[in-house]
């Protein structure tokens, strides 16, 4: 019985993959020479509807709060970075090799692929289990003992190749918020809490990316540092849990699909004292989102150390001088949007046809609405449809045409891509200056006046 679901989910998950490709949502990195592993692009659809659940994140989490500054910091960084922050030594996987073909694997993936729970197991005690339960790679072969991987991707900035010269790719997004923090309290010097918030692409290089996008070598973050009087750090991580909880309701996941988890101390990250990750049920099955990590003054501590210059916050008024200690809520735009995708990827019938259809929530879709002449070989009709679509598209921007093949087509194209409503402009409109609004989700017609277009399109 579970088998079989899971298969069901899986199948889910295909039908989800073929249909971002095929309806130009998302595609695999560099395609047309073959792909490169944990990369993809973002077609016409896909960029919209990434760049409205990001910009709605930043409109919840930085413009409707008061105590939230935004920074764009490059990602190339000085490699001191890297080192006070512990990601030169310990940004690390597990990794284990098949002793025949050489191919590589996340030791924690293949045991929990052969159903065992890694977690909070060390990388020893992961050897033992795969010993234990007689585990092989997935072609069959033994495999090695593991060791640990680094994760970052090495590059060199300018003409040198020495140790001088070596940086990274971020693999987060966070410390170009730590090294800004002086920037930003020497430039609003803001009461505590306050937080600063980043948007922006973050690289890892996974040793097996797989899921579609959900682990992919290069992402982007939505990250917020929040720095806190130390004895304040608990209530910030519930109000910026609370807050995350609005955020996921406005994507429009449901409830039942959410899950807390408290890391265990031996799963958490080497800066965090107290972790919750927020799991999705996604097809492929329950995984983390997001985390929320109390990371102390973990990195601000770091940051005085090696650069000598003083990360610590003055109480305006008093001498109460101390590092502020920080709450970090971690979020990443592609597992955001898988999580999207699955919680409005919807299968019905429609007049006894199957129909597949993205339930977005309105205000993330990336076509609000499509107008169409009912017929296209009628010039009066394709006229004023013209004429209505321009308008719209004036005011509301994302409008698409539609005159492709029958209205039935038509309507069910527009529905695979999450379309919230189609407008016909028919015979009747010449007569009478009304439209058929058509909904997605009920299918139900309703004529609208032209003139209340608008307004009944509108979401925000
Ligand atoms: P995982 O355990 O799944 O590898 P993580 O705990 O290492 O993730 P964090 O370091 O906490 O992840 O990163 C914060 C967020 O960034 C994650 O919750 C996730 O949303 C996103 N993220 C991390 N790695 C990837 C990836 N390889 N591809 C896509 N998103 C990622």
């Amino acid at each position: 019985m579970q088998c079989m679901s899971k298969q069901v989910k899986n199948e889910k998950m295909e039908a989800i993959v073929s249909l971002a490709k095929r309806r130009g949502f998302i595609y695999q990195g560099s395609d047309v020479y073959g792909g490169l592993s944990g990369t993809w692009d973002y077609g016409p659809l896909g960029v919209t509807l990434k760049r409205n659940v990001m910009n709605l994140w930043w409109r919840h989490f930085v413009e409707q709060r008061d105590n939230m500054y935004g920074v764009d910091a490059a990602i190339l960084m000085n490699q001191k970075v890297w080192q006070a922050s512990g990601h030169v030594d310990t940004f690390v996987d597990p990794l284990c090799e098949d002793t025949v073909n050489k191919r590589r694997y996340r030791t924690d993936h293949i045991l929990k692929d052969n159903g065992v729970d890694p977690d909070g197991m060390s990388m020893d005690q992961m050897d033992e289990a795969i010993i234990k339960n007689d585990i092989k790679s997935p072609d069959g072969n033994p495999l090695s003992a593991s060791r640990t991987f680094n994760m970052m991707f090495k590059t060199h900035v300018g003409a040198a190749q020495d140790e001088g010269s070596v940086s990274y790719l971020r693999p987060e997004t966070a410390q170009g918020i730590f090294t800004n923090y002086k920037n930003v309290v020497d430039s609003f010097y803001p009461d505590l809490p306050f937080g600063i918030a980043q948007m922006g692409k973050a690289f890892r290089n996974e040793i097996s990316p797989r899921d579609f996008v959900f682990r992919s070598r290069e992402f982007e973050q939505m990250e917020i540092q929040y720095f806190v009087h130390p004895d304040k750090w608990e209530e910030a991580f519930n109000e910026l849990l609370a807050s995350t909880h609005e955020f996921l309701h406005l994507i429009g996941l449901k409830p039942e699909h959410i899950h807390e988890l408290d890391v265990p101390k031996e799963d958490r990250a080497h800066y965090s004292k107290k972790t919750i990750d927020i799991e999705y049920d996604y097809p492929i099955g329950k995984e983390e989102l997001l985390g929320i990590a109390y990371r102390t003054d973990f990195d601000l501590g770091n940051i005085q150390r090696v650069s000598k210059k003083s990360m610590e916050y003055q109480i305006k008024g008093t001498n109460e001088k101390f590092i502020p200690h920080v709450i970090e809520p971690s979020f990443g735009v592609e597992r955001a949007l898988m999580a999207v995708l699955s919680e409005a990827y919807t299968e019905d019938s429609v007049n006894g046809e199957k129909r597949a259809y993205l339930r977005l929530p309105a205000h993330l879709a990336p076509v609000r609405c499509a107008v169409s002449p009912l017929l296209k070989n009628k010039p009066e009709l394709v006229k004023k449809a013209r004429k209505v679509y321009e308008q719209l598209k004036h005011e509301l921007g994302n409008v698409m045409w539609d005159d492709n093949g029958n209205i039935g087509k038509r309507y069910r194209r527009q529905d695979e891509i999450g379309t919230p409503k189609c407008v016909v402009i028919d015979f009747q409109t010449l007569e009478d200056d009304t439209a058929t609004v058509r909904d997605r989700d009920t299918t139900s017609q309703a004529r609208v006046a032209i003139e209340s277009l608008l307004p009944a399109l509108q979401v925000d």
